[in-house]
């Protein structure tokens, strides 16, 4: 249930713990998440791999109460975030989804879309920690160069760049990314690696990672298979016990570019 309660969440800055946290679609015979447990120190990166259909997606849906778990709870700061006013949870989650879509609007309109009322020095600083600054300023117009629906005037990199921008635009203590698999020139592909780590500085990251540099940059990298909790660990410890990360790192993780 919606249980949504009135008492604001502070901003997070203790952790995040899933406790065993179970979710199923309405009319799917089988769990897509089962009994997660995990603890997230405030200021970690854990990246978030599995098989498709592993229920990467579904985990995160939970964190802004997107989806709730059928049992189970999440609590942020020791707090059950199903007690807690959903405007005071939403608004210190930044999200970035694989689909980095654009609206017609200006470069600022794009980045301040669904934050409310934003200044453009938060939008300036949010551009400056996604590293899209630079090809903002070289386009003509700069921050009121009309981007046209669809983005089509952007570049991949660029669109994501402005995404990132997008979710970082109110500050929020708690990232989450879903890291967008379509192939980048190898340019914007080290500018994007920049602008993740950037990004990620002073609040928790959880990344759902396609790449590999993402994962060799996260502090621990949470393996789903099946809706379950494989292992948890660093990359090298991984690559060592857990086959099933293994094999993702050959099959499924976009290698990294040299530079
Ligand atoms: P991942 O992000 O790891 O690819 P998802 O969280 O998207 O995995 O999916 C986990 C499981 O839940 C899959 O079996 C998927 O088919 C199922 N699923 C995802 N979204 C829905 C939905 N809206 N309705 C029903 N089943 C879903």
């Amino acid at each position: 249930s919606q249980g949504d309660g009135d008492m604001p969440l502070p901003r997070h800055c203790d952790s995040i713990t899933f406790e065993q946290v179970c979710y199923a679609y309405p009319g799917a015979s089988e769990q897509a998440v089962r009994s997660v447990d995990l603890q997230v120190q405030f200021g970690e990166h854990v990246a978030i791999v599995g098989p498709n259909g592993s229920g990467k997606t579904t985990l995160m849906s939970m964190l802004p109460r997107l989806l709730v778990p059928v049992s189970g709870r999440i609590c942020v700061d020791g707090f059950d975030i199903s007690k807690v006013d959903l405007k005071t949870l939403r608004r210190q989650v930044g999200v970035v989804t694989q689909d980095s879509f654009m609206i017609n609007g200006t470069v600022t309109e794009n980045i301040s879309f669904g934050a409310g009322d934003v200044t453009a020095d938060q939008v300036q600083e949010a551009a400056r920690l996604a590293h899209a600054t630079s090809f903002i300023e070289e386009m003509p117009g700069q921050w009121d160069a009309v981007i046209a629906e669809g983005g089509a005037s952007l570049s991949g990199g660029q669109k994501q760049r402005i995404a990132i921008a997008r979710a970082l635009v109110r500050n929020p203590a708690i990232l989450i990314l879903d890291e967008a698999t379509s192939q980048v020139d190898a340019e914007s592909e080290v500018s994007i690696r920049d602008a993740i780590q950037d990004a990620g500085v002073d609040r928790t990251m959880l990344i759902i990672a396609h790449r590999m540099a993402s994962v060799m940059t996260a502090d621990r990298i949470l393996v789903l298979d099946e809706g379950s909790v494989v292992d948890i660990g660093t990359h090298d410890e991984l690559l060592e016990r857990c086959e099933i990360y293994a094999r993702l790192t050959r099959t499924q993780l976009v290698p990294a570019t040299e530079s």
